[in-house]
């Protein structure tokens, strides 16, 4: 997630504009948004949301321009579900871990180099906190394949966490359904710096990035955020509701017009940890 590309890339096409409504991306802009990284071919969007190439960009893009021409009125694909979450849909069904899945990953030593230690005490940290919410379901980071082979072609974990050099995020994750070589949480070096990233902190970016590793979509997008304004981005509506809608979620940006009231660090609410219990009881 990053804070500032979409609004920025917005206000310079509103820039002198006066009263004027507010105009869509066009598609070289919202492609200009996406980075694609070197070593697993994503293209990330909206902050953090991998796309796995070009044309599940533009098929992005596609659906923000339906929603956009739409008025900004997004519709889930199951409003009726009144069980502050939502979840990924694959294929129509949750994506979710398996019951009873321990989801391991390994952290680059390689990559991180002097940072390993404090980004493994983070991640840690981060989903030790998932799971005390009681969701069932379990994560075990494997030390011993943290070495040069801690990479998204090792089939001994679930997932891998690696340094990028990214300046349009500061960390980026995954789906439960995404292939293997999808499934990496990326950290960028800049997320080191805490001048950047005004009320966050590393830990809390990283509750949210393993929030999308768990399923969760982004809680910004749902129709009753109702605040949200046109350069809070919007995404695909394959999801569907655990809980009732929780501005201050962990999952909810409260920059780029998202209208979050999340205004410190990104924190597990108390409705976060209800639809992480709904979604792994
Ligand atoms: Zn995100």
């Amino acid at each position: 997630m990053k804070w500032l590309n979409l609004a920025l890339l917005l206000s310079l096409g509103l820039v002198g504009c006066g009263q004027e409504a507010p105009v869509p991306f066009t598609w070289d802009e919202f492609r200009a948004t996406a980075e694609q990284d070197p070593i697993n071919g994503n293209y990330y969007y909206d902050g953090d949301q991998p796309a796995p190439d070009l044309d599940g960009l533009r098929a992005a893009y596609d659906e923000y321009l339906a929603d956009f021409d739409a008025g900004q009125t997004i519709t889930a694909s199951d409003p009726g579900d009144e069980q502050a979450l939502i979840v990924n849909l694959a294929n129509g069904t949750s994506d979710r871990w398996a019951d009873g899945t321990t989801v391991t990953y390994c952290v680059s030593k390689k990559s991180f180099g002097a940072q390993y230690g404090q980004v493994v005490a983070h991640v840690e940290a981060a989903l030790g906190e998932w799971e005390s919410t009681g969701a069932n379901v379990h994560y075990t980071h494997v030390v011993a394949e943290d070495g040069n082979g801690c990479n998204n072609r090792n089939s001994r974990v679930t997932f891998n966490v690696r340094q990028t050099r990214s300046t349009s995020y500061y960390a980026a994750a995954f789906f439960p359904s995404y292939a293997r070589t999808s499934r990496e949480l990326l950290i960028s070096t800049i997320s080191y710096n805490t001048q950047n990233l005004g009320p966050w902190t590393l830990r809390g970016i990283l509750r949210h990035e393993l929030g999308h590793s768990l399923g969760f979509r982004h809680e910004h997008i749902r129709p009753e955020n109702t605040s949200r304004q046109a350069t809070c981005s919007t995404e695909n509506t394959s999801w569907a509701a655990l809980t009732p809608y929780d501005s201050a979620s962990v999952m909810h940006y409260p920059h780029n017009g998202c209208a979050g009231t999340n205004t410190g660090d990104l924190e597990i609410t108390a409705l976060d940890g209800e639809g992480a219990r709904a979604l792994y009881p």
